[in-house]
């Protein structure tokens, strides 16, 4: 069975880290657990406030670096970016998005027939393909609550 982290699950954390032979360390699961519990996509700086709020004496510079070696071992993805700070998407497994233009914000969902979306032979042809997400745009419910 291929493990993915669905749920949070610190057995998922744990292999990976195994394989990429990182330590797993109280610190490294107090961010990965928040960043898991964190449905906004948010990036180094918000997640560093809410993980000091666990490790009083945590930087941002070490969250910062936790995030991006999470992103390179395969716990988290960076999501696109619009010449923001970086945003982290612990959601590894295939989903959408949806962008609100006005707000900024990023809510994922499922959409299956979105899974099976056709990718060009061109495209194809040129690029090696390792993800397909589709982003929606407009504007959130709050959002159009507010206009
Ligand atoms: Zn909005
Ligand atoms: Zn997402």
């Amino acid at each position: 069975m291929r493990l993915n982290n669905k749920n949070g699950s610190l057995d998922f954390f744990r292999e990976k880290c195994r394989a990429f032979n990182l330590k797993v360390t109280p610190q490294r699961i107090i961010i990965y657990k928040e960043l898991f519990k964190s449905k906004d996509h948010p990036n180094a700086e918000v997640l560093y406030k809410r993980v000091k709020n666990i490790i009083p004496d945590i930087s941002l510079d070490t969250v910062n670096r936790t995030l991006i070696t999470f992103s390179k071992i395969g716990i988290a993805n960076v999501v696109e970016g619009y010449g923001e700070a970086r945003r982290f998407d612990p959601h590894t497994e295939n989903h959408h998005h949806f962008r609100c233009i006005n707000c900024n914000s990023l809510i994922d969902f499922d959409f299956k027939p979105y899974d099976d979306i056709i990718i060009p032979g061109n495209i194809k042809k040129r690029f090696t393909i390792l993800h397909k997400k589709v982003l929606l745009e407009g504007y959130c419910d709050r959002c159009q609550k507010n206009k």
